[in-house]
């Protein structure tokens, strides 16, 4: 689905990424974890370029996302991304937010836009919070509302950038909540996060980065319970 070979990414003389391999399959839930500056961010936004690569390739369902004639807006469509801010218009209510990118995006006419718009709400459970804004939603309700924005353009697979670390303890569930029914309904999902129990249960494989490469990569069951690689023991040992 996603295929992520030798990418690389420098900022001036800084290389951020040095050669990362990953593939993800449909439907696999892959989680990456690493410490504060390691590159997960910059792996994320590359694979719909909100960062340009320096070098590589990514194939996202058999296109090059880096050839040069690419319709990266029409390959962002299919590719959602969910920030730890949850960039919602504090104007429009729930409902409006998703709507502007059903119309925006999609060109959808308003009668529809605004029924996709309220089932995409439904799906992350705020069928009854569409009319609100913003500032009367808590802050996991309003990650959800981000999330139901994405998944309303029907996205292929959703990049998730620590989703809940900005959220207080108490609202993370509703947002994992979220993204286990994702994951039950069979979407793709490349997921960056420091929740170690979600990964634990829900993770496919969890991969490791350190340094701007993959240290290690595996279930969650050998990555948490036998890593192989002194840096990721380290990295575990601090955070568990
Ligand atoms: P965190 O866990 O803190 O979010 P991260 O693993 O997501 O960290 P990145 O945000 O991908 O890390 O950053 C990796 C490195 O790239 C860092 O050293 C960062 O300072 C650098 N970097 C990121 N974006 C830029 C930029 N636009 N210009 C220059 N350097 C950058
Ligand atoms: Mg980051």
């Amino acid at each position: 689905m996603l295929d992520v070979r030798g990418l690389t990414k420098r900022f001036g003389s800084t290389e951020v990424l040095k050669g990362i391999d990953l593939a993800v399959r449909p439907q696999e839930l892959v989680f990456v974890i690493g410490p504060s500056g390691s590159g997960k961010s910059t792996l994320l936004r590359c694979c719909n370029r909100l960062e340009e690569p320096t070098d590589g390739s990514i194939r996202f369902a058999g296109q090059e996302l880096l050839a040069p004639k690419v319709d990266i807006n029409a390959m962002r469509r299919r590719i959602g991304m969910v920030f730890q801010s949850f960039n919602l218009y504090p104007h429009m209510t729930a409902r409006g937010n998703v709507m502007l990118a059903l119309r925006k995006v999609l060109k959808l006419p308003r009668d529809q836009a605004r029924a996709e718009a309220d089932a995409a709400l439904a799906r992350v459970g705020l069928g009854d919070r569409a009319g609100h804004h913003p500032n009367a939603l808590s802050g996991g309700q309003q990650q959800r509302v981000a999330i139901a924005r994405a998944l309303a353009l029907k996205p292929e697979v959703m990049l998730f950038d620590e989703p809940t670390s900005a959220l207080d303890p108490e609202l993370v569930g509703s947002v994992l909540a979220v993204m286990r029914d994702l994951k039950a309904d069979g979407m793709t999902m490349l997921v960056v996060s420091h929740e170690m129990r979600f990964a634990q249960e829900a993770a496919d494989r969890v991969v490791f980065m350190d340094g701007g490469v993959i240290v290690e990569q595996g279930p969650p069951s050998q990555i948490f319970g036998a890593p192989t690689h002194e840096r990721t023991r380290a990295f575990l040992s601090r955070v568990l």
